[in-house]
């Protein structure tokens, strides 16, 4: 079951280039910073309110980020919604026809196993799957 958005993700050229002004804009300190080496991704959590808003940096020319770059601008690249069990969930949604990048949960950033729908088969949104590790 998808219960709410996690996060809202975010692809910047530079984290330490980007970080102070998104600190300036949302009046609080980033909590955690981690790489993902799977993803060859840096991350940087941001609490806004109840809202986790997470910073992409490509650590390689390969990332899935620096692809994104690529294309176009920095900005808003993905929306990421909590599951209570993301192995039905994407069982659940390979069976309703959803094309998963990830048909096998992987490790993200922030204690999350997560898995990517593949934007063509939902209207252009990159949207992520997580659940929580220890949950
Ligand atoms: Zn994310």
């Amino acid at each position: 079951m998808i219960k709410k958005i996690e996060h809202i993700g975010i692809a910047v050229e530079s984290i330490s280039e980007s970080l102070k002004m998104y600190e300036t804009l949302f009046q609080v300190k980033c909590y955690k910073q981690e790489l993902v080496a799977s993803e060859s991704v840096k991350t940087a959590f941001l609490l806004v309110g109840d809202t986790k808003i997470e910073l992409l940096e490509a650590t390689d020319p390969n990332s899935p980020i620096a692809k994104f770059l690529e294309k176009g601008k920095q900005g808003f690249h993905h929306i990421a919604f909590e599951v209570d069990n993301i192995e039905e969930e994407i069982k659940r949604l390979m069976t309703e026809g959803f094309v998963l990048i990830h048909e096998t949960p992987k490790d993200g950033a922030d204690n999350k196993r997560i898995a990517f729908l593949h934007p063509k088969s939902t209207a252009g949104m990159l949207i992520e799957l997580c659940q929580e590790k220890s949950a």
